[in-house]
């Protein structure tokens, strides 16, 4: 049986963002070798049993592994993924860990498309998020990359923060399209339980972005970066011709992948699993041969079609009734025929030659949207 992409964690992080609610710890350079080692043999799993034709290596912050884990960690995957079946190789890295030797192994180990957490080109901002690194290093590790020959650079912004006004998102815009990545992401700043900047939020000593201005923010990123050659194709994704990302559209087309390391989620054949996610006790899991899955659930049909239009609904170009019917052996409107029928009358949805998708409008409320089809 095949599955398309391989999603792989690192949880190590050199210090926790305001924001960020990822899996992901602080931790010694003793213990990430652990890690890489319950990696590897959770790959060697694998061996020969899928063919994939993504690989995306995520985190928490790949690049914060030094050369020899990072070089042990990219050998154990072309040990045991073919890849000559890889199309699109995509390593997350932080500006603030990225090195030139380390963007030379990156090459070496043909890793075709770097992700690159830039978040804000303003240092002030940088600052309040938490970030490690500058704007500088930043704009640094792009000019690298490109120099070793990267041909293929994801930048991740983010928008919204309480002290950010609308100049200085789209003094953020004007700066990533004057980079040129081929690929920009950006996200809405959320406000996620247990992090820090939650915390200060609570009690009162922050206080939301008007909704108002974010709103704006998101309105101005699809019109400055379409304008400037970047199709927007996701919600929060902008990508030059050819340049979407393969590995997010397993997700984003509830299609099979298949996650390893602390946390991972796999999803084969409509049941969902995923791996313990305390990173330590991952690793004594793997080491002492454990079953290390600790959640897994099995779709029914219909919730499986619903997971699968709310999520397509992200892509502009939304679903076919023709791949709904072929996948799940009746058409969008037997299950979804009301909600359809109202949100069209608001014109937050269209059904158009056999596809759903979200209108402008709809875009800009889609969450609300989207709780419709669940
Ligand atoms: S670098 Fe990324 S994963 Fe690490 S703490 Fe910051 S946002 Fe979270």
């Amino acid at each position: 049986m095949l599955h398309n992409s391989l999603y792989i964690h690192i949880p190590f992080c050199v210090r926790k963002c305001r924001y960020c609610d990822f899996n992901s710890i602080v931790s010694e350079s003793k213990k990430i070798g652990r890690y890489l080692h319950a990696i590897e043999k959770e790959l060697s799993v694998l061996n020969g049993r899928y063919v994939f034709n993504t690989v995306y290596i995520g985190g928490g912050t790949p690049s914060i592994l030094t050369e020899v884990q990072l070089e042990k960690l990219l050998h154990s995957v072309i040990r045991y993924i073919p890849s000559s079946e890889i199309q699109e190789y995509t390593v997350e890295a932080n500006p603030g860990t990225l090195t030139v030797n380390k963007i030379g192994l990156l090459k070496e180990y043909m890793v075709n498309r770097i992700s690159l957490g830039v978040q804000s080109f303003q240092d002030s901002q940088l600052k309040y998020l938490g970030r490690i690194h500058s704007s500088n290093d930043a704009g640094n590790a792009f000019v690298s990359l490109r120099k070793a020959g990267f041909k293929n650079i994801n930048v991740d912004l983010i928008f919204g923060s309480p002290e950010q006004s609308l100049d200085d998102w789209e003094k953020d815009l004007k700066t990533v399209v004057e980079l040129g990545p081929d690929h920009i992401s950006t996200y809405a700043l959320t406000y996620e339980e247990g992090t820090s900047l939650t915390r200060d939020l609570e009690d009162a000593s922050i206080h939301k972005l008007d909704e108002y201005v974010e709103l704006e923010m998101y309105k101005t990123s699809i019109r400055y970066l379409t304008s400037n050659g970047y199709n927007h194709y996701e919600i929060s994704n902008f990508a030059k011709y050819g340049y979407e990302c393969a590995h997010n559209h397993a997700y984003w087309k509830n299609i099979g992948y298949v996650g390893i390391g602390a946390g991972a989620y796999s999803f084969i054949d409509g049941v969902r699993t995923s791996n313990e996610k305390d990173v330590f006790k991952y690793i004594d899991g793997i080491n002492e041969n454990k079953n290390v899955i600790s959640f897994r659930e099995k779709l029914e049909l219909n919730q499986f079609a619903s997971e699968t239009v709310v999520m397509a609904l992200r892509l502009r170009q939304g679903i076919s009734n023709t791949d709904f019917y072929e996948r799940f052996g009746y058409t969008i409107e037997d299950q979804f025929g009301e909600q359809m029928n109202r949100l069209a009358k608001y014109g937050l949805v269209s059904y158009e030659n056999e596809r759903l998708k979200l209108t402008e409008k709809g875009l800009f409320v889609a969450d609300t949207v989207m709780t419709e089809f669940i």
